[in-house]
């Protein structure tokens, strides 16, 4: 499968190559013709699937032939990141076209959001609450809407958008076409979608396998009050180059940040008290690679998109699986292999069998001395001796880099035969290489 097989516009296979996709990936595959002749779409893809493209393609497709100076197709996401992000991403592939696209989410001022309204957009990114801001202005329709895309409907749900979402639904005409994006289908999504469209093509892409093949996943034990020197340590070992740190709270953010900041690594935090211009600001910095660390919450960690991403970290582990998954499929993209490693304190194991369980695999854990917590780890009785496996040389000290990968059972989980560490650190040199030539 080709992007010329969808027959898509010339103007759009010129911004596809420019970005240099070279195949359509799963949901695109899926998503793209259906979406082109006109259904309605209820797509479950996770962030890092392509999705922005397997929605915005079939779209701007449909209205590069119509007048300008209208706005046809709204996009809604749940924050002011994955907004930019989205507009960002349209900016791209229609960047040979006459298309215009506006962002549109608080934290920044309203009027030249309110030209765009007024100078009617081709299509319009926005976050629920801002949106309806304008809405209750005199010069904000959007009558002539024509394409309605929900991203991350799930996202929105959880974040307490539903309420805002049938508002503006209520603003937009009935004839239209809806794609719905999610990376779960909840029974909650399946009522939002069977409300809002008509006759849906459902499409869903494998979510273990991409994954599982982009994204190299490791657990971490550690005491809880030692989560940042473990972290610390991995800097200053090269284990980790540059990261994006999850947290749970905003003040475990700031102070994460902190202490990594009075170590002398270049730190910033991205997280909801911060203002959009403190947000940008970091996010860029970590893109040019002037912050080596970037720490995040969830909710404004999504939109983040920062290609040839070595490392999440999971400082924190995540209460749910969903969450887990959102956050490291900030690496592993793009088809470059990622690493996700997750910090887990005693009282955090239960959420990581909860994370497994969802994966339907266990990941390999990985024990650093002086920083474990101590505890075996479920299922992990077999050998009796859990560093037996990689990290003792047999005379009770740790092996050469002092690290003991298991996966519970005493054996690497690295792949048939080869030493785990050999693998890490050609990856590792490889990153540096493309880090050299910097983020976009
Ligand atoms: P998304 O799931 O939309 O957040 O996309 C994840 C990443 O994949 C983004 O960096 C896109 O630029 C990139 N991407 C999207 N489609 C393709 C493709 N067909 N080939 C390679 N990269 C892609």
């Amino acid at each position: 499968m080709s992007f010329e097989s969808f027959k898509l516009h010339p103007d759009l296979l010129r911004g596809i190559n420019a970005l240099g996709f070279e195949k359509p990936t799963p949901i695109q595959t899926q998503a793209i013709p259906s979406a082109m002749a006109g259904r309605d779409l209820l797509a479950c893809a996770q962030t890092g699937s392509g999705k922005t493209a397997a929605f915005l393609l079939p779209v701007l497709h449909q209205i590069l032939d119509q007048p300008r100076g209208t706005t046809r197709a709204l996009v809604v996401t749940p924050t002011r990141e994955l907004a930019a992000q989205v507009a960002a991403d349209l900016q791209d592939l229609a960047r040979f076209t006459p298309l215009r696209a506006a962002a549109v989410f608080g934290g920044v001022k309203m009027g030249p959001q309110e030209k765009a309204f007024r100078r009617g957009v081709d299509v319009m990114v926005a976050t629920p609450g801002r949106l309806l801001d304008h809405l209750s202005r005199p010069y904000a329709n959007l009558d002539s809407v024509e394409y309605l895309i929900l991203d991350e409907a799930d996202r929105m749900l959880d974040m307490g958008f539903l309420p805002d979402i049938r508002r503006i639904l209520g603003q937009l005409p009935k004839r239209r076409q809806t794609l719905l994006f999610s990376a779960t289908i909840s029974r909650e999504i399946a009522a939002l979608a069977g409300g809002l469209m008509r006759d849906p093509v459902s499409v869903e892409v494998e979510r273990s396998g991409s994954t599982a093949e982009l994204i190299e996943q490791s657990i971490y034990p550690v005491e809880q009050h030692r989560k940042t020197a473990l972290l610390l340590d991995l800097l200053e070992k090269g284990e980790v180059v540059d990261a994006l740190v999850f947290t749970r709270t905003k003040r475990r953010a700031d102070r994460v940040a902190q202490q990594l900041s009075k170590q002398g690594i270049k730190a910033e935090r991205i997280h909801g008290n911060r203002s959009q211009g403190q947000r940008t600001a970091a996010l860029a910095g970590f893109k040019k690679g002037r912050i080596k660390v970037l720490v995040a919450t969830d909710v404004a960690s999504r939109g983040i998109d920062v290609e040839a991403l070595g490392h999440v970290v999971n400082y924190d582990v995540p209460g749910a699986p969903e969450d887990y998954i959102h956050r490291i499929g900030r690496t592993g993209r793009a088809e470059v292999k990622g690493n996700a490693f997750t910090f887990v304190s005693l009282q955090e194991e239960a959420d990581v069998r909860n994370i497994e369980r969802v994966l339907r695999r266990k990941l390999p854990r990985i024990r650093v001395p002086g920083f474990d917590h101590g505890a075996v780890s479920w299922g992990t009785k077999a050998g009796g001796n859990e560093s037996a496996g990689g990290g003792s040389n047999g005379n009770g000290r740790p092996n050469g880099n002092g690290r003991s990968p298991s996966n519970g059972n005493g054996r690497s989980d690295h792949g048939a035969g080869q030493p785990p560490h050999g693998s890490r650190s050609t990856r590792l040199g490889s990153r540096r290489g493309r880090q050299r030539s910097g983020r976009r």
